[in-house]
């Protein structure tokens, strides 16, 4: 699937020839397994139905560095950076992290409740940690998610929706309106939709709040999304 010719074509068609399998176990085996201690059983072993896409950095805006490893795993010194100290005692994790260069880290498995989503709700159902996957993407409200980063989502995507039985795709943003603001205005849903092409999975692309309407606002706020 490669497209000759193109800038940029090298890094974009590695990703999208990138295939990802869930295991029955949760578990996908091609992404580096770094177990978080910060989950639990799913009530009822209710089958996830529901992704939360979000995205993090640490400390805010800088990338590359192990902060986020460091965060659900509770290692993260608090003296480290003055933001950190805000995070201290925090037990958060996510299922999954796709890093800038589209690296896939896997800290829960999908059979397990991450706890990621917090205070929240998706059509009425409140506790999304409950019923939905948590896929963290290493970025700001208003950097460019990177090509790497929303081919790897979209194989990881396919592979969850041939898993299990999910309905959606959507944002921190939407399920916990006011509270949380990622993946924020740079992330790219469109994008996101046509390199999914998963016909069973509804995106979200509506959002309210695009770059080009509201430049300044998320960024502003952007620092307060830890997870
Ligand atoms: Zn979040």
């Amino acid at each position: 699937m490669t497209v000759p010719g193109k800038s940029g074509a090298t890094s974009q068609s590695r990703g999208v020839g990138t295939r990802y399998t869930v295991g029955a176990d949760g578990w996908v085996a091609a992404a580096t397994r770094i177990d978080s201690p910060n989950r639990d059983a799913r009530p009822d072993a209710l089958p996830p139905t529901l992704v939360v896409i979000h995205g993090i950095s640490l400390p805010p805006g800088r990338f590359g560095g192990d902060g986020i490893v460091r965060l659900f795993t509770n290692t993260l010194d608090p003296a480290a950076h003055p933001y950190y100290a805000g995070l201290a005692g925090l037990r958060v994790s996510a299922h999954f992290l796709v890093r800038r260069d589209g690296a896939l880290v896997q800290f829960v498995s999908c059979a397990e409740r991450a706890w990621h989503a917090g205070a929240s709700s998706w059509r009425g159902r409140t506790r999304c940690n409950d019923y939905s996957i948590g896929v963290e993407l290493e970025g700001t409200d208003t950097v460019p998610y990177t090509a790497r980063q929303y081919a790897t989502l979209a194989a990881l995507l396919r592979a969850l929706a041939a898993r299990y039985p999910l309905e959606a795709a959507v944002g921190h943003r939407d399920v916990a309106p006011g509270r949380k603001t990622d993946p924020g205005p740079a992330f790219d849903w469109d994008r996101l939709a046509r390199l999914a092409g998963a016909r069973r999975l509804r995106f979200r692309t509506d959002a309210p709040t695009r770059p080009a309407e509201r430049p300044g606002k998320a960024g502003a706020r952007s620092a307060r999304s830890a997870v």
